[in-house]
């Protein structure tokens, strides 16, 4: 597994959790001979969201603390909805987010041993071909109160359930017209238990296997047999599974092969985001993202572009905590651990997004100073660079009122400020145009203040960030909030409805020269303003960035409320 910080730095301080303590359970009392073998099983029907980084870290996170293995298993039973390209863009994910597999598996590749089994079931008279329609089968499954009914295919012979499994195998009844179901009990208060599906009739061809097969298993039936298959000790999912538990082991224990032990935890929920791939699809269908990496999108790769790191990700999954109640986290806690992240390792720039002319009267037309710039203050091994200064500047349109508020300490006439790395400026006037607005504000400058400092004590109550207007490159910056305005708490309105329609904002911003070139993903922080990453779609004319998030920390305000 590879991982930029060390496993002991990265284990220290974190809380615990009850799948933790089943483990140590299991290798004190020598189960399994001690062994730990995890595996992450996506479907391949989607692009992986930061839901499933919270099971890759589970999963891979604890076989490594336990020196164990993790498989990656694609179960991919659902020939309708898997592609290939979701295979390789999990694959990518997972590598991305820091872990490695200790091998690829496919449920897929089971799909002939599983139909021995199904035989083998058949044999033992626990499954019988029923001729039930979907409608029927749901009807005669009963309800929580009363017991479902028996359906009047349950009792066909041995013989007759081998020769119509083999003709649903061989392509003779269309889809639907058939199944094969595990005859265990209707009367069940489990309704999973209550006669399930093992195997349905789908004319449709696989991603994998082709048209090899037109008979397809059952999610139920096919997940414990691959985990058997592949030797799994603790087989962890979400909480949704808890009621499969009882069938999962029945059909390992009916088939007499290793029985790994199935462990259930809460599914991550977010404020303000949908963790669904079926719903993510449908954002990317409707096209109201620009993809599955849309910098909106809950998706790992949603987030790399956004400029998250992996190791934000990880810090997060980490704390959140692993419990046996759903719950819901907030946005600002995965901002929180991604900020202390970036803080350590983006390197500082100015930019300024909305720009306003600063003209600096007495300072030479001509004149280009190399101002010296501190790269990042919380790594000095990140060193300096220089910022052009010159005569014509742009600041931030916020950072000057020509009739300032109470408590606005920023630019404004008669005012001195401090301009970082640059000079202590006063401001002298402005001009409007026709209709009023300040379309340019002029100052003075303190030739004695070179680099910002104060050249006799005097203080100035704020310092903002610039950039030379004849250096600044044009930049399109995207500004992005959450892609919902509320948060998903019931199925009963149409989750569509609570888009923010200011999920995305677009500003022509004016950034310092350093950032020429920057490849797409390289991190900075536009001082005074956020975290920001260059963006794929940048062209050598012109460069785009994403504002990964803003400075002010939200988490820490809500941590502070609910204490
Ligand atoms: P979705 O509903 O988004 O399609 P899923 O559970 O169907 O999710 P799978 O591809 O089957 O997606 O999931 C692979 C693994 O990731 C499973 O073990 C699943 O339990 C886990 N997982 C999926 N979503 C979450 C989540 N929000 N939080 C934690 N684990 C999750
Ligand atoms: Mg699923």
């Amino acid at each position: 597994m590879s991982s930029e910080t060390p496993v002991a730095e990265r284990e220290t301080a974190r809380p615990s959790h009850f799948i933790r303590e089943i483990i140590v359970n299991d290798i004190q009392n020598g189960k399994n001979g001690g062994r730990v073998h995890t595996r992450f099983p996506p479907e391949p029907n989607g692009y992986l969201h930061i839901g499933h980084a919270k099971s890759i870290c589970l999963n891979f996170g604890l076989a490594k603390e336990f020196g164990g293995k993790c498989n990656l298993r694609f179960d991919d039973t659902n020939p309708t909805k898997e592609e290939t390209e979701y295979v390789d863009s999990i694959m990518e994910d997972v590598r991305w987010l820091g872990f490695d597999w200790d091998g690829v598996y496919y449920a897929s590749d089971y799909f002939g041993q599983l139909h021995e089994w199904a035989v083998q079931l058949i044999k033992a008279g626990k499954a019988y071909v029923c001729d039930l329609t979907g409608d029927e089968v749901r009807a005669y499954r009963g309800t929580p109160q009363e017991p479902g009914k028996e359906s009047p295919y349950r009792n066909r012979s041995v013989e007759e359930n081998l020769d119509l499994f083999t003709r649903m195998r061989n392509g003779e009844f269309p889809d639907g017209a058939k199944t094969l179901r595990t005859k265990i009990d209707m009367a069940s208060p489990n309704f999973n238990m209550r006669d399930p599906v093992m195997y349905r009739i789908l004319h449709a061809d696989h991603h994998r296997t082709g048209g090899a097969w037109c008979i397809y298993p059952m999610y139920d039936y096919t997940h414990g047999e691959s985990d058997s298959i592949e030797g799994i000790t603790h087989s962890i999912c979400t909480l949704e599974f808890e009621d499969h538990r009882p069938l999962y082991d029945w059909y390992v224990q009916a088939l007499g092969i290793h029985a790994p032990q199935q462990i259930e935890f809460d599914r991550l929920n977010l404020t303000n985001t949908v963790l669904s791939k079926r719903k993510l699809l449908q954002l990317v269908q409707k096209k109201i993202v620009s993809g599955w990496d849309d910098p909106r999108m809950p998706t790992i790769c949603g987030f790399r572009r956004r400029g998250y790191t992996p190791e934000a990700i990880r810090e997060f999954c980490a704390n959140i905590g692993v419990s046996k109640t759903n719950g819901i986290i907030e946005f600002p806690m995965l901002e929180y651990y991604l900020r202390a992240d970036l803080n350590k390792r983006a390197a500082r720039v100015m930019a300024v997004l909305d720009p306003l002319k600063l003209v600096i009267d007495n300072y030479p037309g001509d004149l280009v100073e190399e101002m010296e710039a501190v790269n990042n203050p919380e790594d000095e091994a990140a060193g300096v660079r220089t910022v052009p200064f010159s005569k014509v500047l742009y600041i931030e349109r916020d950072d000057f009122r020509e009739d300032p508020p109470k408590q606005f300490f920023r630019l404004s006439p008669g005012r001195e400020v401090r301009l970082r790395y640059g000079y202590f400026v006063k401001c002298t006037g402005v001009v409007k145009n026709d209709a009023g607005e300040v379309i340019e504000v002029h100052c003075t400058y303190d030739p004695a203040s070179r680099g910002g400092n104060s050249p006799d004590g005097r203080k100035v109550k704020s310092t903002m960030h610039w950039v030379s207007a004849a250096h600044a490159l044009d930049a399109e910056v995207r500004l992005y909030e959450n892609l919902f305005t509320d948060t998903e708490d019931d199925d009963s309105r149409d989750w569509l409805e609570t888009l923010n329609p200011n999920s995305l904002a677009v500003t022509a911003a004016k950034i310092e020269p350093s950032v020429r070139g920057a490849a797409p993903l390289t991190k900075y922080q536009f001082e005074r303003l956020g975290y920001f990453c260059a963006d794929k779609d940048s062209t050598a004319g012109k460069m785009v960035f994403n504002r990964t998030a803003q400075l002010r920390d939200t988490w820490a305000k809500i941590e502070k409320k609910t204490r």
